[in-house]
């Protein structure tokens, strides 16, 4: 398999596997309990928290962790809605019309459940957050502002340096998705010397466990929990911690960190030689979002004619594992909202497919990667247009 799908997932890196293992094995004390065996699992509970919060610059006791992305994305926005309303505030939230799912659904939830209310913000025509608007709909004073990092889909990268001070000046908090760019790229690139009020991160998009991943949250903000049990992560994340997977993200994130610009420059590298290959090879071919200011190694691409679907069918018959927009229940592609949001057509989102690439990929797996997509979605516009 040629797997250019890194932004849906990475394996395990070897380094998050050997810190693992122990804490899988014989090391499996419950870190709340007062013997050998948990305090060991406390302990190693510490050190990863460090370790973790040494790549940020923050406070440790900043980091809490969670079962991954999608749970800091809704702890983010449902505990500070909750917040507002205990202040007699309005529970009023704004967000961009690309997030993930797993803060537009949220939104979405929390509006049927009456415990939140919401407006979307409007992206340009290059998937980058539009700040007029953003600053329109400031003078409502939300309740928190959630802007991602990197878009999952196209990889173009938000203005949040600029979001971060028109939120400062008016003293609204600000989340960021960052899962996408958090053992991707320095976050001074994205955000210059400050951190948005609250952060979420996935491990297994760096090379950490899946159903692990962490939320950051600014020391003094208020806010409650989103899971209510015991008293684990200072009483505001409850349920016994998932030591091993916590273990495993920090080392994880110490191995992306030491590795990253000579990762970042080689994730460049081949999505600029794959997408070099394929302006070639289709005629009409496009790229979706930023084409500077993107992710290294996320390529969102537009074959004009081509369905996106059966293009994916074909690749993965030829053992290329890419990606399009999300399947709906029923199994069939639905086109992406990130793409609709940017002002494609539904016909050009349903024929746009994401590669996205790993520094563990080689050149000449992108050579003949491009090959075949030249050479199966060529036949398909052929197809299509008899
Ligand atoms: N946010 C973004 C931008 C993502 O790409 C993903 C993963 O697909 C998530 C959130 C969800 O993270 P997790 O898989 O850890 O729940």
């Amino acid at each position: 398999m040629i797997y250019l799908d890194h932004a849906a997932t990475v394996a395990l890196c070897p380094e998050a596997l050997e810190a693992m293992l122990p804490f899988l094995t014989e090391q499996y004390g419950n870190p709340s309990a007062l013997y050998e065996s948990g305090r060991r699992a406390r302990q190693a509970l510490a050190a990863a928290r460090k370790s973790l919060a040494e790549t940020l610059g923050c406070l440790p006791e900043e980091l809490y962790f969670t079962s991954g992305g999608t749970e800091a994305n809704n702890w983010a926005l449902l505990a500070m809605a909750e917040a507002a309303r205990e202040r007699g505030d309005k529970p009023f939230l704004v967000a961009t019309e690309i997030e993930h799912h797993a803060v537009l659904e949220t939104l979405r939830y929390g509006k049927r459940a009456g415990v939140l209310d919401f407006a979307l913000l409007p992206v340009s025509r290059e998937g980058r957050a539009d700040l007029g608007a953003a600053k329109a709909l400031l003078e409502h004073r939300p309740a928190l502002v959630s802007c991602m990092g990197a878009n999952n889909e196209t990889g173009t990268l938000q203005p949040l340096r600029e979001l971060l001070a028109l939120c400062g000046e008016r003293n609204i908090p600000l989340h960021s998705d960052l899962v996408q760019v958090y053992g991707q790229l320095p976050f001074g690139e994205l955000l210059g010397d400050a951190l948005p009020d609250l952060f979420s991160v996935s491990a297994h998009k760096f090379g950490g466990p899946k159903g692990c991943g962490f939320l950051y949250i600014r020391r003094g903000l208020t806010i409650g929990a989103l899971l209510h049990g015991g008293a684990q992560e200072r009483g505001r994340r409850a349920g016994t911690e998932n030591v091993a997977g916590i273990v495993g993200m920090a080392a994880a994130a110490r191995a992306a960190h030491a590795a990253l610009a000579e990762r970042i420059d080689k994730k460049r590298r081949l999505s600029e030689l794959f997408f070099a290959l394929l302006r070639e090879g289709i005629p009409g071919l496009r790229q979706n979002g930023s084409a500077l200011k993107r992710l290294p190694g996320h390529l969102n691409l537009c074959f004009p004619g081509v369905s996106a679907e059966l293009l994916l069918i074909l690749l993965d018959q030829a053992g290329i594992a890419a990606s399009a927009g999300a399947a709906c229940a029923s199994g069939a592609l639905e086109p992406s909202h990130v793409l609709l949001a940017m002002g494609c057509s539904e016909r050009e989102a349903r024929s746009s497919l994401r590669f996205s690439f790993g520094w563990e990929n080689t050149e000449e797996e992108v050579r003949k990667a491009a090959a075949i997509v030249i050479d199966r979605a060529n036949k398909l516009k052929e197809d299509a247009a008899l």
